[in-house]
């Protein structure tokens, strides 16, 4: 039988913190076979984005379909989209995709930067969305995404079972949002992730079915944990093909890759994914010494000194 695929279609992040680049190495860690579409290209490091250059739609319609037409993809997972002209071109692709479509609604970096452009908020509700099987919103993304005027830290449960109703009555196909709670008003010292799942009754409201609570870290740790966890999602579903399971440990590992993570660049760090608890008996973060440096680095300013690790 052929191995599953999973197919990240998103934004890079040269920094590999976010975008496809998180999203392959979670892949990766997680035992699954990555592809990936670039949709955008960002200029972009640990302290924010400082440029965005969204591909041709056409060009990234034509990587997604010489991938889908080659590779037995079952789980498609959708990141920054950047222009209204590839969230159409997606949209009609998507629409003939009869895998699982989890997307992951990138509308704003943590830094403040837009990575969709607010013209293609309308095409992506009516054109996109339906495709969806899964979506993984932060509270300010569901918000935006329900249509509410603006996001508020201290909304409650109800609040957030209103606004995925709205969204599962747009998205026919939508079977559960999951929805990351980072951006809850910080009074408990926790953050609570929730898994919420359409009513088994048209007309019911949607339910609660699993919450993951994860102590909240202050310092500057978390670049790409939208990303790693709708990753993440993905992958264990291709795994184990339960949307409960699959978001428990998906919740399980973004909690432990945030309380692992050292340190790493002048801005908020991102998740060092690539640490596994010594699987090739070589202790984590252990490396031999530098060599000199080549010649090629030797034009480098004195301000740029190697890997940091503060
Ligand atoms: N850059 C790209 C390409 C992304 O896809 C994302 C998030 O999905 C980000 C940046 C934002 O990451 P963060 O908000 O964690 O900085």
């Amino acid at each position: 039988m052929p191995c599953p695929v999973a197919f990240s279609i998103a934004g890079s992040d040269p920094s590999g913190g976010a975008g496809v680049q998180a999203d392959l190495k979670t892949f990766c860690r997680l035992g699954v076979y990555g592809a990936a579409a670039i949709t955008c290209i960002t200029v972009q490091d640990t302290r924010g984005v400082q440029r965005i250059h969204c591909l041709e739609a056409e060009l990234v319609a034509d990587q997604v379909r010489a991938v889908l037409h080659d590779l037995p993809v079952s789980h498609i997972k959708t990141g920054m989209l950047g222009s209204t002209a590839i969230v159409r071109q997606l949209g009609n692709i998507l629409a003939q995709f009869r895998g699982e479509v989890i997307v992951d609604p990138v509308l704003i970096s943590s830094s403040g930067h837009p990575l969709l452009a607010p013209e293609a908020m309308d095409i992506l509700l009516r054109h996109f969305l339906p495709a969806a099987t899964v979506l993984t919103p932060n509270l300010p993304e569901l918000t935006h995404l329900a249509g509410r005027p603006s996001f508020d830290s201290a909304m409650n449960e109800n609040d957030l079972l209103t606004a995925c109703a709205t969204l599962f009555a747009r998205a026919p196909r939508l079977r559960a949002i999951c929805v990351t709670g980072g951006h809850a008003r910080a009074a408990t010292g926790e953050v609570v992730d929730r898994l919420v799942l359409r009513a088994p009754a048209s007309a019911g409201r949607p339910v609660v079915a699993a919450r993951h609570t994860h102590p909240r870290l202050t310092g500057e740790i978390g670049h790409g944990t939208g990303c790693t966890f709708a990753a993440a999602f993905t992958a264990y579903h291709l795994r184990l093909g339960d949307d409960a399971r699959a978001f428990a440990r998906a919740a399980g590992l973004v909690a432990d890759l945030l309380a692992a993570s050292p340190p790493l660049g002048r801005g908020t760090a991102p998740l060092a994914h690539h640490l596994q608890g010594a699987a090739d008996g070589i202790p984590d973060a252990s490396f031999a010494a530098p060599k000199a440096a080549s010649p090629s680095c030797k034009t480098r300013d004195a301000t740029q000194t190697g890997p940091q690790h503060r």
